[in-house]
């Protein structure tokens, strides 16, 4: 199975236009990273409003989107556009992830060969280092999962969560948790192991 040579980046509405050129500069570094920039082209897509993906009843997640419903409708146009790019949603609304019958607020989601989701706040908060270490630490994440991280033949340095397999190194991107404030994303947001898989995917892949 060969990868495909564009991603495309979606926004929900909303979503400013730094967020968007930010979240470009940040998906070419994560493809000089992995060596393949020049296999791989980034586009822009379309913006989205997703309010019926919002929760409107007064509960604690009022205001909260369903990454999973949101998952499915950006996967189902994917397909209809014959499935030629991989999807990176941006949104500034928080969202919710489901796992057997529990929600937790994610700030990112992301599956092998689809689609990325990726939490980039309110528009005025990119100015802060904080937030931008945020996004390129989730974004970098995400991205490693539609890349398939972690490989199921891995065994080493590698932790389960929410029924995924992670590394386990703190100091990597991969980590469940992305810990972006204290690790060097501009040079190494990826451990060793992780870097060396992705890089093996894009050359038996090409
Ligand atoms: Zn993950
Ligand atoms: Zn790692």
């Amino acid at each position: 199975m060969k990868f495909k040579r564009e991603i495309q980046i979606f926004w929900q509405m909303g979503v400013s236009s730094k967020q968007i050129e930010f979240v470009k500069w940040a998906i070419l570094l994560f493809l000089r990273h992995v060596r393949v920039e020049d296999k791989i082209e980034v586009t822009f897509g379309q913006s989205f409003r997703l309010s019926k993906y919002k929760q409107k009843r007064p509960s604690e997640w009022k205001g909260f989107m369903d990454a999973d419903k949101i998952f499915e409708f950006l996967k189902n146009k994917q397909k209809i556009d014959g499935n030629k790019y991989y999807s990176v949603l941006l949104v500034h609304n928080k969202i919710f992830f489901n796992q057997d019958g529990e929600r937790s607020e994610i700030a990112g989601l992301g599956q092998s060969d689809a689609v990325a989701i990726v939490h980039v706040d309110q528009p005025k908060k990119i100015d802060t280092y904080y937030t931008r270490a945020y996004i390129v630490g989730v974004l970098m994440h995400e991205l490693g999962h539609i890349f398939h991280l972690i490989n199921e033949s891995r065994t080493y340095n590698v932790t389960l969560y929410k029924g995924c397999k992670h590394c386990s190194r703190k100091t990597c991107v991969m980590y469940p948790i992305v810990i972006s404030t204290g690790l060097d994303l501009e040079k190494t947001p990826f451990c060793f192991s992780c870097l060396f898989e992705l890089r093996n995917f894009f050359i038996e892949n090409d």
